[in-house]
């Protein structure tokens, strides 16, 4: 469910036409609907109403200083994975108290600056992070609240580079370890275990892959237990899928549910981490066609957004919605849809059957509001797109389209050359 709609044959963002933003944020830009970004945190944390539960929203899926806010304006924490989220996380005014920090190579200088903030916990993921966490705390005589990493093993049945929670994996401690280094951790003076971490991957489309995951933890937790560690929180990660195309994820209170039923008499409150979920269907990518061609076998869009601007099709060969702003022309063509960068790689679609479109058409590249902008670079010297929020009639710059002083913004060139 989102908030981009036909209104006759005219794309809307709410209650405004897509095509008015265009004309006054030129292209590429992004355009996130509020009151979509409402809505599914909303609908999240009410689906988990009857359980202690905290959402930590995972910034890498959208940082947007705004889009946190929104998130942080209804009650939500924040998943970090670097030094740089936590700035974000704090310049849009999340409680340190909710903010948990991910990622398997956090720096002594990131661990310093999440210490001094007095986080809510960190997500340990080796042996030598938790030792490093005890030691940098030590030095600023502060208490660290970990929880550990664990990979509980399973297959999220999804893109072999966003599944996270098999044995192979980088992420986590595999859970046979687990115990042994909770034991560890529990020896350590500056570190206070306070509960068990996990995240198996991202764009689940199943629940079988979470249950399974759960079912693996929960032994360890009463385990825990047992042995008198206080497992406070029981941090289940992000992971819950989109459609994108044609997918049919288990929607928030099916997954809420299954989760609820699992964990009820563990006593614990729940962290969840969601990322594409909450954001991926409330932003889309807004480019206009430069240029079409016949090719001897393929016909080609060329569009002013590339791979710098959205990487996951190159990256992942992930599927995006290419839909028209203006869908009054009815005729299609079956075509690749590509960028202008000076790579193959560079496609937004490949071999879709999409609208006749003619050079000046306005295309919206669908569920763009997750991974989108974060993972957008200025290869090839372009500036990155604008990001604009439309809130009901409003259209909000959230940020400006780069400049061409930002892209040299930092280099020097030497006297001495
Ligand atoms: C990326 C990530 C998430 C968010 O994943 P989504 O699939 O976007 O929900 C949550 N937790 C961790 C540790 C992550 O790395």
């Amino acid at each position: 469910m989102n908030h981009f709609h036909y209104v006759k044959n005219e794309l809307y963002c709410e209650e405004v036409p897509v095509r008015e933003v265009a004309e006054q944020a030129g292209t590429p830009f992004y355009l996130y609907s509020h009151a979509t970004l409402e809505r599914h945190i909303q609908r999240f944390r009410q689906a988990f109403a009857e359980v202690p539960h905290l959402v930590c929203f995972s910034a890498k899926a959208n940082s947007n200083l705004a889009v946190l806010r929104v998130f942080v304006n209804n009650g939500a924490g924040i998943d970090i994975v670097s030094g740089g989220e936590l700035y974000r996380a704090r310049k849009a005014g999340c409680e340190p108290q909710k903010i948990v920090y991910s990622g398997v190579g956090k720096t002594e200088g990131e661990i310093h600056q999440a210490l001094a903030a007095d986080i809510l916990m960190f997500n340990v993921e080796s042996e030598q992070e938790l030792e490093k966490i005890d030691a940098v705390a030590g030095a600023s005589r502060k208490k660290a609240r970990i929880a550990i990493r664990v990979n509980p093993d399973v297959d999220p049945q999804t893109h072999p580079y966003i599944s996270t929670g098999m044995k192979k994996a980088k992420f986590g401690i595999n859970i046979g370890q687990a115990l042994y280094q909770y034991r560890k951790a529990a020896a350590l003076a500056n570190i206070e275990v306070v509960g068990v971490d996990c995240h198996i991957g991202s764009q689940l489309t199943k629940l079988s892959p979470f249950v399974d995951a759960i079912a693996k933890i929960r032994e360890l937790v009463q385990a825990l237990q047992q042995e008198g560690f206080a497992t406070r929180y029981l941090d289940l990660g992000g992971g819950l899928g989109i459609t994108y195309a044609d997918e049919t994820p288990p929607d928030f209170e099916e997954y809420a549910q299954a989760v609820i039923d699992a964990t009820r008499d563990l006593g614990v409150t729940l962290i969840f981490e969601p990322g594409r979920v909450l954001v991926g269907n409330a932003g889309i990518l807004v480019c206009r066609v430069l240029y079409t061609k016949k090719g001897e076998v393929k016909n080609f869009v060329i569009t002013d957004a590339g791979m710098n601007d959205l990487a996951r099709p190159s990256l992942y060969g992930s599927y995006h919605g290419i839909i028209a702003i203006d869908r009054s022309r009815t005729e299609t063509l079956t075509a690749d849809v590509v960028g202008p960068i000076c790579e193959s790689g560079d496609f937004l679609a490949q071999d879709r059957e999409i609208p006749a479109f003619r050079p000046g058409d306005l295309v919206a590249v669908t569920s763009a509001g997750a991974y989108g902008f974060t993972m957008s670079s200025n290869y090839n010297s372009r500036p990155r797109a604008a990001e604009i929020l439309v809130k009901g009639q409003k259209i909000l710059t959230v940020r400006r389209r780069e400049t061409l002083e930002d892209l040299i913004r930092g280099e020097t060139v030497p006297e001495s050359l």
